[in-house]
C-alpha cells in the first residue's frame, strides 16, 4: 500500500520554546523527500510527528487522506529508522528482523513467550522465515542472520534496521539520520545503497539529515528547514539554482 503524506499547520513547542512552527508538506507516493536543515532547526521533532511518537501542538497529519494526528505509531503504517539503530541486543539479526512480523500475526508470543510458542500454527512461522529471508537478501545480510547485534559492524546493524522495517511493507520510510554514526567512506556507500532500495521498493522515503550533500545527491526532493519554518521545498537543483533567500544559498552553497 502506498500513500500521500500530508502535513498542514504543524506547530510544536516545548515549554515556552517553539520548535516548529506552522509547517505544510505534501510528500508524494514513492518520493524520496529529505528533511534537511542545522541541528536543532526541528527535523526529528517532525519526524517524530509523522510517526506518532510526538503530538502535535496544533495542525494535522494524513497519510492517504486518513486523519492520522491522534493514532497510535502502531496505527500508521510507516516505519522508523532511527541513529542508533535500536535493535534488541538480546535477539539474534533473525529475531530482530522477524519480531515486527510476529507481533502483528502472533499477537500473544511477545507477552506470553510460551503460550505464543505452543499455539504458533506452523504455516505462519513458515511465512515469517519466508519473509525474513527475502529481507535479509535484499540487505545482503543472509550470512549474519544468527549473530547477536553487538557481534555487528555499524554498517551490518544499519542493514539490520533496515530489514526489520522492510519486513513491514510500510506506506513510507521515515529515518532519522541513519548514517551518522558511521565512518565516512561506508556513508558513502551506503548513501548508494538507500537510493538502490528506493528504487527497487518504489516506497515513500522521507529521510532527515544536517548533511546538504547528502540531500543533494540522494533527493527527488528536499525540505530545507530553518529555525521551525520549511524555508524552500524543491529539488536538489532547483535550491541550488534559484535559492528562494541567502539562508538557502548558504546553507546549499550556491553561488551567490
Ligand atoms: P534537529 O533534529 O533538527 O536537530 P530537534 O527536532 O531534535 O532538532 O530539536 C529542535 C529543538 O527542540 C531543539 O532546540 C531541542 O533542544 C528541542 N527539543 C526537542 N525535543 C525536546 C523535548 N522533548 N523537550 C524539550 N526540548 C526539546
Ligand atoms: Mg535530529
Amino acid at each position: 500500500m502506498r500513500q500521500s503524506l500530508d502535513l498542514s499547520g504543524i506547530r510544536k513547542g516545548f515549554g515556552p520554546l517553539q520548535v516548529l512552527k506552522d509547517i505544510d508538506l505534501s510528500v508524494q507516493q514513492g518520493e524520496f523527500l529529505s528533511l534537511v536543515g542545522m541541528s536543532g532547526c526541528g527535523k526529528s521533532t517532525l519526524l517524530r510527528i509523522i510517526a506518532g511518537l510526538e503530538m502535535p501542538d496544533a495542525g494535522a497529519v494524513r497519510i492517504g487522506g486518513r486523519d492520522v494526528t491522534a493514532a497510535d505509531p502502531s496505527d500508521r503504517d510507516l516505519a522508523m529508522v532511527f541513529q542508533s539503530y535500536a535493535l534488541y541486543p538480546h535477539m539474534t539479526v533473525r529475531q530482530n528482523i522477524a519480531t515486527p512480523l510476529r507481533m502483528r500475526r502472533l499477537p500473544f508470543s511477545g507477552r506470553l513467550p510460551l503460550i505464543g510458542r505452543l499455539a504458533a500454527p506452523r504455516a505462519v512461522l513458515d511465512e515469517i522465515a519466508a519473509e525474513v529471508a527475502t529481507a535479509a537478501d535484499t540487505l545482503q545480510i543472509t550470512h549474519l542472520l544468527d549473530r547477536k547485534p553487538a557481534q555487528l559492524s555499524g554498517g551490518q546493524r544499519q542493514r539490520v534496521a533496515l530489514a526489520r522495517a522492510l519486513v513491514r511493507q510500510p506506506a513510507a520510510f521515515l529515518m532519522d539520520e541513519p548514517l551518522s554514526n558511521l565512518d565516512a567512506k561506508l556513508r558513502a556507500h551506503m548513501r548508494d545503497e538507500l537510493v538502490a532500495l528506493h528504487r527497487r521498493l518504489g516506497a515513500t522515503f522521507v529521510y532527515v539529515t544536517h548533511d546538504q550533500m547528502e540531500a543533494m545527491t540522494m533527493s527527488d526532493r528536499i525540505a530545507l528547514m530553518i529555525d521551525g519554518r520549511i524555508e524552500q521545498l524543491g529539488t536538489p537543483e532547483d535550491l541550488y539554482r534559484r535559492p528562494a533567500t541567502l539562508a538557502v544559498a548558504r546553507f546549499i552553497g550556491s553561488p551567490t
